[in-house]
């Protein structure tokens, strides 16, 4: 189960991170709430991310 520490660090590192909501949404959003939690691609705590880059993403965070 993803954590939102962990979803913060993925989509502050993922290339991939799309918000979710651009325009308004989007200027009012600090980098620090960028989060894979408001990721366009994001499909919640059971699918995760459509691309499948998510665990990816974590290991590859572990390694640092
Ligand atoms: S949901 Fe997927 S594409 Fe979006 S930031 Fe997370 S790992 Fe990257």
């Amino acid at each position: 189960m993803p954590n939102q520490d962990q979803m913060m660090a993925v989509g502050q590192s993922c290339s991939e991170y799309t918000p979710l909501q651009r325009g308004l949404f989007a200027q009012r959003t600090n980098p620090e709430d960028v989060s894979c939690e408001n990721c366009i691609h994001w499909k919640g705590e059971t699918e995760m991310c459509e691309l499948d880059i998510y665990l990816e993403q974590l290991l590859n965070l572990d390694q640092t």
